[in-house]
């Protein structure tokens, strides 16, 4: 196969595009894919501070090489989840990265910041590890984003994670994310009693129109060294398993994922997006206080506050009760 630009020998061919791409045209491509997405979503401005979440992995880091390469000032992003060596090897990833290209780069640890690790918390909250990490993730993601001051926040979902969310969504009639999925999340501000606050930054995905082989392509030929094995916690996540029948799909029809994607994007979205009159109004949260994110209704308390206080009460009831000494008489 020749490379649909220079007619020179492709190193790689992207099927959906019906396209094959030499090294220089297709680092170019993944470049311009990700500056018309960027337009196009209106995600930012050279003028806006940026933050990139990292997680030490293809896509993320890939995502930070793009934008620091087109001149943009982004500093990196790392929540030390603590799942052991993998972890580590994360962590150092994303240091070695941000060391070799001259990138800032913010570490944060979850035990430190809340008192227990990802496996810790899935046993204290019984819950299954992805959602107890997801939530952190987020929620950290976003505090990290406020409390540095950051006016974005950038994570590298691709176009895999995107359309394998979607078909979760779907599967489940999910409509409230379903209404939420969307390439961009607008920040929100926190009026009610407290003055105008800032309690969600602007999120925004700007891989969206990347395939997961294209990012492991790209650090590939980048030589961008990532962490290659997958987390060891993986296995049972859902997602995992609508990627792999989305792509067994995709392998039979070349351009379904991004058919099924930005067709819901253009067709579908706007009919699930909650309507101004029932967006729910913000309260503080009185775990965190202004760093709310989510309220459940008649409860004044985030979820992520929520599953907090459930771990540290189960540790604390699992704990063995004190000795009590008889005074002496
Ligand atoms: S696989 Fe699950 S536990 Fe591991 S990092 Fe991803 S969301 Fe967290
Ligand atoms: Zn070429
Ligand atoms: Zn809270």
């Amino acid at each position: 196969m020749k490379c649909k630009v220079c007619r020179q020998h492709a190193v790689i061919d992207v099927r959906r595009h019906n396209a094959g791409f030499c090294r220089t045209h297709f680092l170019d491509h993944i470049s311009n894919q990700v500056v018309r997405t960027i337009k196009e979503f209106k995600m930012f401005g050279p003028d806006d501070r940026l933050l990139v979440a990292v997680s030490g992995g293809k896509d993320s880091l890939a995502l930070w090489d793009v934008l620091v390469d087109l001149g943009y000032d982004v500093t990196g992003f790392y929540l030390d989840l603590g799942i052991g060596g993998y972890s580590t090897r994360s962590k150092d990833a994303c240091i070695r990265y941000a060391d070799g290209k001259g990138a800032k780069l913010i570490v944060r640890n979850l035990r430190d910041e809340h008192g227990y690790t990802v496996p810790e918390l899935s046993k204290l909250a019984r819950r299954a590890p992805c959602s107890g990490c997801g939530l952190n993730k987020r929620y950290e993601f976003n505090r990290a984003a406020l409390e540095e001051g950051f006016d974005i926040l950038i994570t590298g979902h691709n176009l895999d994670d995107e359309v394998a969310t979607l078909f979760g969504n779907v599967l489940h009639w999910n409509t409230d994310m379903l209404g939420r999925q969307a390439p961009v999340l607008q920040e929100r501000i926190l009026t009610a009693g407290h003055g105008a606050q800032k309690v969600m930054v602007k999120k925004v995905k700007p891989l969206v129109k990347i395939a997961e082989r294209e990012t492991a392509a790209y650090a590939l030929l980048k030589g961008i060294d990532y962490v290659v094995e997958e987390c060891p916690m993986v296995e049972g996540n859902t997602q995992h398993k609508y990627k792999e029948a989305l792509t067994l799909l995709e392998e039979a029809s070349p351009g379904t994922k991004s058919q099924m994607y930005f067709g819901f994007l253009k067709k579908a979205a706007p009919r699930f997006a909650a309507a101004p009159e029932d967006d729910v109004e913000l309260t503080a949260c009185a775990g965190c206080g202004a760093v709310t994110i989510e309220v459940e209704t008649g409860e004044p308390m985030c979820s992520f506050c929520k599953m907090k206080a459930l771990a540290h009460r189960r540790r604390a009831d699992s704990l063995p009760a004190p000795s009590i000494r008889k005074p002496r008489t």
